[in-house]
């Protein structure tokens, strides 16, 4: 068997754009512009790329971007205090806090500082637990990406078995609450779990958030089961001249070549789970907006 490749940068670009549309009929209809701001304490390079990016994207979504970029020794206090400020700003409707942060700052008083419904990243406890019971929150736009492809690539999810390895707050519990929200028989592992690859072959549903490179391997896979690949790990180039100068390239959690000779879908590193994560986020800060304004958040086709 050969996976069917799921496009997640095609996908991604699709939800922008019913993001983007959804939005303009907000602004033209009720005159609410929805906002984001990103803030950025320090100059972490990879931190400084990813805060641009987020900045361009929200303003081709015809979206406020603010970008609040900080000095490495900005105070806890002063942090917070622009928090304070951006929480009270009716014009925006979405706060990023770029992790992580200098280890001088307290990252959970920062995040627990943002009001839950600007909590665009759906990192505070309050949307964790809107999660947990059920209730219309923020959801963290990582999982939430891979929750709108599974849906998208299967329909209904309900009664399949899923496994999420990984046990994070900001993606493998998510991602549980998300398929247990959909009817999936949940199973989350991690790095205490025996016999992890008898336990991924149980999987219709099987998602890799690990932060290892190429550690699923395809003889773990359920023959015609979907994998979606949360992992960005870099690793040396293939080429050893490239190698040898420090050159890397990407992969994910999952040994692709091996894996998708047995899956039935599968999500490729680069391209798959990594572009839904900002049009999720997009999508988090239109919804935001949508609440603020007394708007059910129904995106168009
Ligand atoms: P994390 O380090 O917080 O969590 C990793 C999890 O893997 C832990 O719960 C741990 O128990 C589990 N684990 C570690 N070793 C294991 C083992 N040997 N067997 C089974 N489980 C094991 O990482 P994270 O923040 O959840 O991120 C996971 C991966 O996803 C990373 O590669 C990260 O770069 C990537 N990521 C991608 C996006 C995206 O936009 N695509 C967003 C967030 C994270």
């Amino acid at each position: 068997m050969t996976a069917e490749r799921i496009d997640g940068k095609a996908f991604a670009a699709r939800l922008t754009a019913r993001v983007k549309a959804a939005s303009d009929r907000l602004q033209a209809e009720h005159g609410v512009k929805p906002g984001l701001a990103v803030v950025i304490v320090g100059e972490d390079p990879a931190s400084q790329i990813y805060v641009r990016n987020k900045g361009e994207q929200t303003q081709a979504a015809g979206m406020r971007s603010d970008t609040h970029r900080l000095a490495d020794d900005t105070t806890q206090d002063q942090l917070l205090a622009l928090i304070a400020q951006l929480n009270a700003d009716p014009g925006i409707h979405g706060i990023l806090v770029q992790l992580p942060l200098p280890d001088h700052i307290d990252s959970a008083a920062v995040l627990g500082a943002i009001d839950p419904d600007k909590d665009v990243d759906g990192f505070h406890v309050v949307n964790a637990g809107r999660l947990a019971v059920g209730l219309p929150g923020l959801v963290p736009c990582t999982p939430l990406g891979c929750s709108l492809m599974l849906k998208d690539a299967l329909g209904d999810l309900s009664g399949l078995n899923a496994v999420v390895i990984g046990r994070s707050n900001i993606v493998g519990k998510p991602m549980a609450q998300l398929l247990l929200a959909e009817s999936c028989t949940v199973t989350i592992a991690h790095s205490r779990t025996r016999d992890l690859p008898a336990l991924a072959r149980t999987a219709d549903i099987l998602v890799a958030a690990v932060g290892r490179p190429e550690f699923v391997r395809g003889d773990w896979i359920k023959p015609g089961a979907t994998v979606i690949d949360v992992g960005i790990n870099r690793v040396p180039s293939l080429d050893p001249a490239k190698a040898a100068e420090g050159k890397t390239r990407v992969v994910g959690d999952v040994a692709y070549a091996e894996a998708a000779e047995v899956a039935g879908r599968i999500t490729p590193v680069p391209g798959g789970v990594g572009p839904m994560t900002i049009a999720c986020l997009l999508m988090n800060t239109w919804t935001a907006a949508c609440r603020s304004a007394g708007v059910e958040p129904v995106l168009g086709e």
